[in-house]
Formats: structure tokens, C-alpha cells, sequence
């Protein structure tokens, strides 16, 4: 369970043949799909983004994915429900199925896509934190699920990858709620660590081909990594985005949490790494969120942050010049504190818990994200 495969894939015209090599390595398709079975695929369709912008999984791995599904007689189809702003029906379905590739995938390819928007609620005994979950049929009702993840950073919970794609399998703006009531970070990746746990994908495989650095998860910059992943443990492969990333352990939420809550592996010693060279998996450049503590000292993570939280801060900013008004932070929002009058979106500052949702959401790149001066302090390098 903690190993991880590696395949270098230096464009998106390559995945076919280089997916192959993957699962190859991993000993065949037939590890994880049977004839007759049905297989979820589960991309990252976080909003309805071209797939250029590098914010959704790239429908050439969807695609490869879908193609070795079938060699061994399963019915693969595309799953997922979009960010927390959107409600989970066939309108948003469409329009992030036809944006993102994924309808050209099902037309090409003869995957299915899902078009069943009903959900339910489901008993997870095993839960650290969270025992119930309300989780979308198609989930539920599969025999299997492949997670098809995207390397990125994120602006609450630094990265996201294996782990946090699991949360696509919450209906649209129930989301939110998860939000509302988690609203440390830490809090919020043990749930994370529970759906996965839940979700338990059969083989996660990461797009690394171009994942996203800076202020991910739709408003980072693409960049040109060159990697496809794979391994029977989210955990495992998020270790080795993380460390792709450079994201220094100490401010890793999902390894901390996962360290606290006793799973293995927890740290990058414990996973092996089949492929290449695992030192030298790390981009020593790679930009992280904003919101990270990045340059903060170990003094100031354990004491100085938690207790001056509201000032040693990253707080959302709306773009005046930018925002069209349309609504959709103040639908993201989880503790409803954004108003939107004709003109532009307006933050209540003093009941904002800092989740950045908004600036995930916002189709227009008109949340920026700016640091109090005790933040910038605490973080001088
Ligand atoms: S800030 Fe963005 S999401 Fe909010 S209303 Fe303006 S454009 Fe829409
Ligand atoms: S306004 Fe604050 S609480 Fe609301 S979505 Fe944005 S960061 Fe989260």
C-alpha cells in the first residue's frame, strides 16, 4: 500500500502509451476492474475550466484510463460533482462535462457519463472524526472507483491531490456545510482523511503532467512537471505530491493529520517509490499559496499563530474592477458573510473564518489574497 509508481510523461500526447507502462508496472488492469464490474472514474471537475487551465484532470487521462477499463471488459463512467457554488444537477453536469473534455472523451471513447444527480446519506463507523457521510449514488453504487486526481496547490489545505478529490463525492453546495462546521484546517483534513477512507479507491492515479503551483486551486499558474503517479494508497501518493511541491512537512496539514490519526504511511521515508529517483522527485522552485506559513519558524506555528490567528492572516480581497457581480462566492461561502449588490461582491471581515471557498470559486480571479502585516512578519525568511 505504500508504494508509489512513477512514469515521466512530458506532454498529454504521450498518456496513452505512458499509462500503459504505468499500470504495466502495477500489474495490469486486471489488478483492479473485472469483467462486468463498474468502475467510477473520478476526475478532478472542480469548476467548468478548459483543460489547458490545468485546474480539472486532463481528459487524455481520463480517456487512457477509460480505454484500459474496457480492455478488461468493466463499464467505466466519469463521475463527479463540481465546488461547493454549484448545485449538483444536470445544468452544472453539462457545462462541466462539455468544458472540461469529458463529453468529448464519452463521444470518442464510449465512456458513460453520469447524469444522476440524487444522493444519500451513508454510516461510516470507522470515521476518526466524521461517521456519516451524504455521498452521490453513482458512488455508492459502483463496484469500484479509480481516482483520477490533479497535482495542485490549495489555498486551505496547501495541496490537493488523492485525498482531497474524495470530497466530489459530496453533492454540490453540501460542501459547504463540511465547511461551516470544520473550520480549522486540521478538522477539515481528518474529514478529508475519513472520505477517503470511505471512497477507498481501488488505484489513484495523478495528473503531474501539468499540475498548478501559487494560489491553487483554480486561480494558480500551470506548471510543466512531466509526471503520471500512481498507487493503491491516496495517502501514499499525496506524500509524494507534497514532496514533488516541496511542501515542507510542518505545514502539510494532510500529513500532520494523518500522523495524528495514526495511518501509515505518514511521512516520505515510508513510502517507496518505484519509477525514478525519489530525491530527485523535488521541484526546488515551486510556488506555494499565500496563504502558506511558509518562512514561519516553529515557535511561531505553535504558539504565536494559533493564538494571534486574526491578525497573523491571509484574508480575500474582492477585485472591485473585476467582479461582475454574479454571485457565485456568496453561494460558496460557507458561513454566508458575502453580500453581492448590483455592482460587486462585499466580505464581512470579522466573520470571514478564512477558508478561501470564495477565491476557489470565483470564475473571475477577483479574490486576491492579501497578508496582514504580522503575517508578513512571521513569515521573513
Ligand atoms: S468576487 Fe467573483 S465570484 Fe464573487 S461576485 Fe465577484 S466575480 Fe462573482
Ligand atoms: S468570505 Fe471568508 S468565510 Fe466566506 S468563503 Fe471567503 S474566506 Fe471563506
Amino acid at each position: 500500500m505504500n508504494k508509489v509508481y512513477v512514469v515521466k510523461c512530458s506532454d498529454y500526447k504521450q498518456v496513452d502509451e505512458k499509462m500503459d507502462m504505468l499500470l504495466s508496472m502495477m500489474g495490469g488492469m486486471g489488478q483492479f476492474a473485472k469483467a462486468g464490474e463498474k468502475i467510477v472514474l473520478k476526475p478532478n471537475l472542480l469548476v467548468p475550466k478548459k483543460p489547458e487551465k490545468a485546474v480539472t484532470t486532463h481528459p487524455a487521462v481520463v480517456a487512457a484510463v477509460g480505454r484500459l477499463t474496457k480492455s478488461v471488459g468493466a463499464s467505466p463512467i466519469i463521475v463527479d460533482s463540481p465546488g461547493s457554488a454549484f448545485p449538483y444537477n444536470k445544468k452544472t453536469l453539462d457545462k462541466v462535462y462539455s468544458t472540461c473534455g469529458m463529453s468529448e472523451v464519452a463521444d470518442e471513447s464510449g465512456i458513460e457519463v453520469n447524469l444522476d444527480t440524487t444522493w444519500q446519506t451513508v454510516s461510516f463507523p470507522e470515521g476518526n472524526l466524521i461517521k456519516r457521510f451524504e455521498v452521490i449514488t453513482p458512488v455508492i453504487q459502483a463496484d469500484g472507483v479509480f481516482n483520477l486526481c490533479k497535482l495542485k496547490t490549495h489555498g486551505f489545505m496547501s495541496m490537493t491531490g488523492a485525498v482531497k478529490n474524495s470530497l466530489g463525492v459530496i453533492p454540490g453546495i453540501k460542501k459547504t456545510g463540511y465547511h461551516a462546521k470544520l473550520q480549522d484546517v486540521r478538522n477539515f483534513t481528518s474529514m478529508c482523511l475519513d472520505l477517503s477512507e470511505y471512497v477507498s479507491p481501488r488505484i489513484s492515479i495523478m495528473d503531474a503532467v501539468i499540475g498548478m503551483e501559487g494560489n491553487g486551486p483554480q486561480h494558480g499558474a500551470p506548471r510543466h512537471i512531466g509526471l503520471l503517479l500512481a498507487s493503491r494508497s491516496p495517502l501514499a501518493l499525496d506524500i509524494v505530491a507534497g514532496e514533488i511541491m516541496g511542501l515542507d512537512r510542518k505545514n502539510n496539514p494532510l500529513l500532520i493529520e494523518a500522523e495524528k490519526c495514526g495511518l501509515y504511511p505518514n511521512h516520505f521515508e515510508q513510502v517507496e517509490v518505484i519509477g525514478v529517483d525519489k530525491s530527485d522527485l523535488c521541484i526546488p522552485d515551486f510556488k506555494l499559496p499565500a496563504t502558506l506559513n511558509a518562512g514561519a519558524s516553529s515557535f511561531a506555528l505553535s504558539v504565536l499563530i494559533p493564538l494571534f490567528k486574526n491578525w497573523i492572516t491571509v484574508r480575500p480581497e474582492i477585485m472591485k474592477n473585476k467582479c461582475t457581480a454574479c454571485g457565485i462566492c456568496r453561494d460558496a461561502c460557507p458561513v454566508k458573510v458575502i453580500s453581492v449588490d448590483n455592482n460587486f461582491a462585499q466580505i464581512n471581515k470579522k466573520k470571514c473564518i478564512r477558508c478561501y471557498c470564495c477565491h476557489e470559486m470565483c470564475p473571475e480571479d477577483a479574490i486576491e489574497l492579501h497578508s496582514s502585516f504580522l503575517y508578513r512578519m512571521v513569515n521573513r525568511k
